[in-house]
């Protein structure tokens, strides 16, 4: 056993690298040999570890089983050519699981922890961490906090684990994607948790995507849940559309998480001279734009995969194909991102950690 300034660590002794084909990764599906954890009891967190990626063992009534008191993060970590980690603004992933965990009435984290945690795991599994841009070789760090207190009581938990673990993975979407915009289901509410990153939210969303995904559509364009009428998140991503030369996306709000690449999105793209509003875009708008061709591109922003180009937009009977133009704004924001992410340009934001 080996211990950090903060942190218990202990190695494992079977690494599991050999067995992994880096060239044909299945999203989320493979982990790095250690895992972050850290309990929470008697009120207060008590020593982060280090271990060995392994099962967790649970009361079957612990709380976030019955009532999902769990919330989660999505970031990730990128290989120079020179071999150096780098993570992409760090911080504010940790300010949003803290935020969320607020929503759900979770004791926020220790960001000492956090991020001493992530750099004793990185530095542990760094050779899970490829380089190569092209093929958007990253690691995928999973935060998440669960609610662990042994008792079907209807009440927050008193006990908690805050646990962190690494995927590798390769770049997400590789085609352009098809969305249709509810109409009907919505993923938030006003009063709600919907710009929380809580498991909830997800799990609430997965049968209205199925329904979409049964006509041929990967994901849902939510709107609001009063009347539908405006345009909010594409799936688990924010939302951007190009109507004529400017570059909209709406404003956040208690329905919508805040996106820490679609903070990105804004800002690179004001820094490569696209004009940029943050406004409300309506349904009756976009279908006004897809009809008399002002609507030139669309995109999802999100760790995932930066930047998704939508293909498709459907509502209701109608559907729309949109087709790149040759100043593809898309390409050109997520190309200056990943430069960023990989350590290829200079960071005039201070992104890179
Ligand atoms: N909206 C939702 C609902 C999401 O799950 C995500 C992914 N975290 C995003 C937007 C994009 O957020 P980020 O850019 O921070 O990954």
């Amino acid at each position: 056993m080996e211990t950090s300034s903060l942190i218990k660590v202990t190695k494992t002794e079977n690494s599991k690298i050999n067995q992994v084909d880096f060239d044909n990764l299945v999203f989320g599906k493979t982990f790095t040999d250690h895992m972050f954890i850290c309990d929470y009891k008697d009120g207060s967190w008590q020593t982060p570890e280090i271990l060995p990626y392994q099962p967790l063992t649970l009361d079957p009534s612990a709380k976030v089983f019955h009532y999902g008191q769990a919330v989660f993060e999505g970031m990730k970590a990128y290989k120079d050519e020179q071999g150096k980690a780098w993570l992409f603004r760090p911080e504010e992933n940790f300010e949003r699981i803290n935020k969320s965990s607020k929503r759900l009435n979770i004791p926020e984290f220790i960001k000492e922890y956090f991020l001493e945690g992530l750099n004793e795991l990185l530095k542990l599994d760094s050779a899970w961490i490829k380089s190569g841009q092209d093929a958007g070789n990253a690691l995928y760090i999973r935060p998440f906090v669960i609610a662990t207190q042994a008792g079907v009581m209807a009440s927050p938990s008193t006990e908690y684990k805050f646990i962190i673990i690494c995927s590798p993975v390769q770049a997400y979407y590789t085609k352009d994607v098809k969305v249709k915009i509810a109409d009907y289901y919505s993923r938030a509410a006003n009063g709600g948790f919907g710009a929380a990153k809580a498991a909830g939210n997800y799990a609430g969303q997965f049968y209205p995507t199925k329904l979409v995904q049964e006509e041929g559509y990967d994901q849902v364009i939510w709107t609001d849940d009063t009347n539908h009428e405006h345009l909010e998140e594409a799936g688990t991503m924010n939302i951007f559309f190009r109507i004529n030369d400017t570059l909209v996306t709406c404003p956040i709000s208690e329905r919508i998480l805040d996106g820490i690449t679609r903070k990105s999105v804004i800002t690179m793209a004001e820094k490569l001279g696209i004009t940029v509003e943050v406004r409300k875009v309506t349904v009756t708008e976009l279908i006004e734009a897809a009809n008399n061709g002002s609507l030139k591109e669309s995109f999802g922003s999100g760790t995932a995969a930066v930047i998704s180009p939508i293909g498709t937009i459907a509502h209701k009977d109608n559907v729309w194909t949109l087709t790149k133009p040759e100043d593809c704004y898309s390409a050109a924001i997520k190309k200056a991102i990943l430069d960023v992410q990989y350590n290829v340009a200079e960071d005039t934001f201070g992104w890179r950690y």
